[in-house]
Parts: structure tokens; sequence; C-alpha cells
């Protein structure tokens, strides 16, 4: 049998998606900058395609900006923000168990003259607002903090970090890439002035990423070009993928309520029965504050690694944190935040659900995981019962 619980890795794009791309491969080509008939006909795509990406999120078209994924996204935001801003201050504060990808640019802008601060978690790696003011000064511009964790599932209080941020006019930037699809998004709602967004993560193709930019914040454009994307991201527009990510918003409209309740009970049957299935198992993230499809597990005794490579054997595909670092030996910086040890860190697995995940993938994993488990303990030396 074949289970794919790694969504949050990379999520197959929706037959339907693909359908609704492939006309603006042959038929509808044009380019939207062309004053022809084909370029009228991709610019009615493109508008359209942007009015309802951006009702995903409750904004207007002009607040979008389309790029090529969700690292451009985060790169726009931060240092196109810190650099059209230094004259107000030169400090920003990053969270913790933000993505990689964040925490590079954050290095970035450190040899490039800006100060960064990181603020740390709580054990269920949550961010205490006392803990993010401790860190501001009058030298702070933005503030970035991802809106859940792609890896632990852990929920960030966003509303009160948005408030927080506009009370003191420093802006709010969150990656929102993980809980895109699973939680509902209102960046006007919750102070956010920057929102990082990818086409994937809804079931649409990659590499097309959105940054939400709130009307009035000024932003260094880090494309320079022919001046699309309002100057802020030249480059002909991908249409067939930004046809396709407006297609998957569409779908969401209709089955986001149905398909989250969904991943929840598939995630509150990992989340209560592998621990009472397995010894000395235990939830990594928050209990309650969590994606509604995450669960996220660390097993004493056990390596991470041996453990994927055994339930890559069994037909079980999953992960031990974020895709995007897996290839490093260095335990996840995420777990590491919460407190965990190195080898704490490396015993962990993180299973995502998603749109066509099954029952009975589930019963197979809860099957099948004690006994690998199990196995891999009795080779190990470290491991006592
Ligand atoms: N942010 C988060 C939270 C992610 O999980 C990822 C990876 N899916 C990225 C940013 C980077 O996305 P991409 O590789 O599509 O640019």
């Amino acid at each position: 049998m074949e289970v794919y619980l790694d969504y949050q890795s990379s999520k197959p794009v929706d037959p339907r998606v693909v359908e609704a791309m492939v006309p603006f491969f042959h038929e509808n080509f044009g380019n939207p900058s062309s004053l022809h008939t084909e370029g009228d006909a991709a610019t009615e795509a493109l508008t359209h395609s942007r009015e309802t990406i951006a009702g995903l999120i409750h904004a207007d078209g002009d607040e979008i900006v389309f790029t090529s994924g969700a690292t451009e996204s985060n790169n726009l935001a931060i240092i196109g923000y810190a650099l059209r801003n230094k004259k107000k201050g030169d400090h920003i504060i990053v969270s913790e168990v933000d993505h990689i990808s964040v925490h590079n640019i954050a290095k970035y802008l450190e040899k490039n003259g800006f100060t960064v601060s990181k603020v740390p978690v709580d054990r269920y790696g949550r961010i205490h607002l006392q803990k993010l003011a401790d860190r501001v000064t009058d030298r702070t511009i933005l503030v970035s903090v991802c809106y859940a964790s792609n890896e632990i599932g852990t929920v960030q209080p966003v509303a009160e970090i948005g408030a927080y941020c506009r009370e003191r006019g420093i802006a709010f930037h969150t990656d929102a890439v993980a809980a895109e699809g699973l939680l509902s998004l209102d960046p006007a709602q919750d102070g956010i002035d920057l929102m990082t967004l990818s086409s994937n993560d809804i079931y649409g193709p990659k590499g097309l990423g959105v940054l939400f930019v709130r009307k009035g914040v000024r932003l260094s454009p880090l494309v320079i070009g022919g001046g699309q994307e309002r100057g802020l991201r030249s480059g002909t527009e991908n249409i067939p993928a930004i046809a396709g990510m407006a297609k998957a918003v569409e779908i969401l409209h209709e089955e986001m309520t149905d398909e989250v309740g969904r991943f929840t009970l598939f995630r509150d049957r990992l989340i209560e029965e592998i621990p009472s299935r397995i010894p000395r198992c235990y939830l990594n993230g928050h209990t309650k504050e969590r994606l509604p499809n995450n669960a996220h597990f660390r097993f004493d005794g056990i390596e991470g690694e041996a453990l994927l490579l055994r339930l890559k054997a069994a037909g079980i595909s999953a992960s031990t944190g974020s895709a995007c670092t897996s290839k490093t030996l260095e335990p996840s910086h995420t777990l590491i935040a919460t407190g965990l040890l190195h080898e704490e860190a490396h015993g962990s697995l993180e299973l995502t659900c998603g749109r066509f995940t099954t029952d009975t993938e589930i019963n197979y994993v809860l099957d099948t995981l004690p006994g690998v488990v199990e196995g891999l303990r009795k080779l190990s030396p470290l491991y006592k019962e």
C-alpha cells in the first residue's frame, strides 16, 4: 500500500486546476503587456485571477503581487521593506521558528548593515507577546513572524502581534504558507501589512507565489525590469500558473470547511492513537493552537532518518520536518527552539494529511508505525525499556 502523509512538503496539483490551466498554454497564450487581442485576453485572465486570489484573504486585487514562490515573496517582503524604509530604522525582528528562507534573509540583512533579533518561543513553539515587546527598540521597522510553523504546526498569536505592531507603527510581515487553505486568513483584520502565500500549498502549480502588500506599504523591488506588478516584480506574469491558483482558490471557497473538518479528524486520530500504541512517544507542538492537518511526534531512542527509510520501505511517505532543510545533518531549528536536545530533535516524525488522504491510509499508518518503531528500538544500543 502507498500512503502519502507529507502534504506540508508538497501537494499534488488538483486535476481541476490542471484543466483550468491548459487553455493558457495554447489557445490563450498572450502576454498581458501586449496591446493586441491575445494580450487583452491575457490581461483579462490576469485581472480576474488576481481578484479571485485576493478574495482568499479578503484583500483587493491591487494588493496582490505575483512572484516565483514563497521564498521570493519572503525576500521581497523583508529585504524590500528594509531597503525602502531604512531611513526610519535598521532593526528587524524575526521568530526562532520561521522558515529557513526567513532566517537566511535575516542573515543577509545583518551582513548589509541591519540588526536582527530573534524572538524565542515556549516549549509548544508559541511566541509570547511580551518576549516580542522586549526586543522592540526605537530602531525597529519590521516584525516577521510565520502564521503557523510548517514543521510542528503551532499557530502564532498573529492578531495580537498585528495589533501590537500597528500601535507602534512597525510593519508586520507573516509567512502564511503553512496555514493557507487550512485557516481563514484576513490580513486587514489581523493588522498584517505583508503576507506570503504560495500556489502549491493550495493544490496549485509550483513556482508561483504571492505577496500581499497592504495599500500604502512601500517596498523596494528586488527584480528590476519592465515594471510589471506595479513595478514591484518585473517579468512577464506566469498566466497558466496564476489561472491555476485562481481555480485552486475557487475550489477552496466551496470545499475548505468540509475538508478541514476531515483533516481534523485524521489529525486527532493520529495524535490520540500513536502515543497510546507506542510507548515513550510525545507530541511536538501545541495541543490546541495547531494546524488541523499536522501531527508531529518525538520517539525516545529513534533516529528520524532511519525511521523515514523504514517507513518508505513500508510504502509510507512522511517527513522529519521541513523538506527545505532535510539534506543537512543539523537538527531542526524549530525543535531546538522549543527546548529539545539535539538527540531528541533527531527522533522526530511529521505527518501531514491533505485533500486526497483516506481513512485507509490513516489506518495503515496506525497499524504499521508501532512495529517499525519497535524494530528500530531493538537495534538501538541507547534505548532501554
Ligand atoms: N515558507 C514556508 C513556511 C514553507 O513551508 C516553504 C516551503 N514550502 C517556503 C516558505 C518556501 O517555499 P518555496 O520553496 O515554494 O519558495
